[in-house]
């Protein structure tokens, strides 16, 4: 079941919740479906209003049963002989570990917060030809958090050097700060797809997301 192909349902994304239904990771697909299958995790679907919960043999009927009636952002996958819904909830049987409450500086979630934007020349780039750029040097004490960093391109990068904004001329875009919320997870909730998401998100947001 490996696909390389960004596209496949496959690498879709699954909000995972503990044992109380709070969300503490987003994972891939391929992921979630080898949970279900090795039944450390049941599927949360939404059904006439409200959330059942499937085991993955049990999902496998109901996918049977939706497959005459897909959904406009639903995604399948064909197995053998029957056709499979990606779930976008699962819930873990047994981890009650509660999220953690601290967003990881990384550079994924740094982009993710600046929109791929780079915070200099405003424009979008794709994250090979981003880089994290130091408002106030490193060389001058500047500090490695949300407020100090920012997404910068890298002609912009390489123009402004060991510089502050000011004495490079280059004015911010916007001043950088730490999320409210899990960037890459507010980059998912954009997608119909993940809709489902919101009724478990309430104010607590998974720190790892996929
Ligand atoms: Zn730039």
């Amino acid at each position: 079941m490996v696909s390389l192909d960004p596209s496949s349902p496959l690498n879709s994304s699954v909000l995972v919740l503990n044992r109380f239904y709070m969300p503490v990771h987003v994972i891939a697909a391929r992921r979630a479906l080898t949970l279900l299958y090795r039944d450390t995790a049941e599927v949360v679907y939404l059904e006439d209003g409200q959330y059942c919960n499937y085991s993955f043999s049990s999902w496998c009927e109901v996918s049977e049963l939706l497959s005459g009636e897909k959904g406009e952002h639903d995604d399948w996958i064909r197995c053998v002989d029957f056709e499979l819904q990606i779930p976008r909830v699962i819930r873990l049987n047994i981890y009650s570990k509660t999220p953690k409450m601290t967003l990881r500086l990384t550079r994924r979630n740094l982009f993710a917060r600046d929109k791929h934007q780079c915070q200099y020349c405003g424009k979008s780039f794709s994250p090979i030809d981003l880089s994290v750029d130091h408002v106030i040097p490193r060389s001058r004490g500047g500090k490695t958090s949300w407020e100090n960093v920012v997404c910068c391109c890298l002609r912009c990068n390489s123009k402004k050097g060991d510089r502050t904004p000011s004495e490079a001329g280059m004015d911010l875009i916007a001043e950088p700060k730490r999320p409210q919320r899990n960037p890459l997870l507010q980059m998912k909730l954009l997608n119909p797809k993940y809709e489902m998401w919101r009724s478990f998100l309430h104010g607590v947001d998974p720190v790892h997301a996929a």
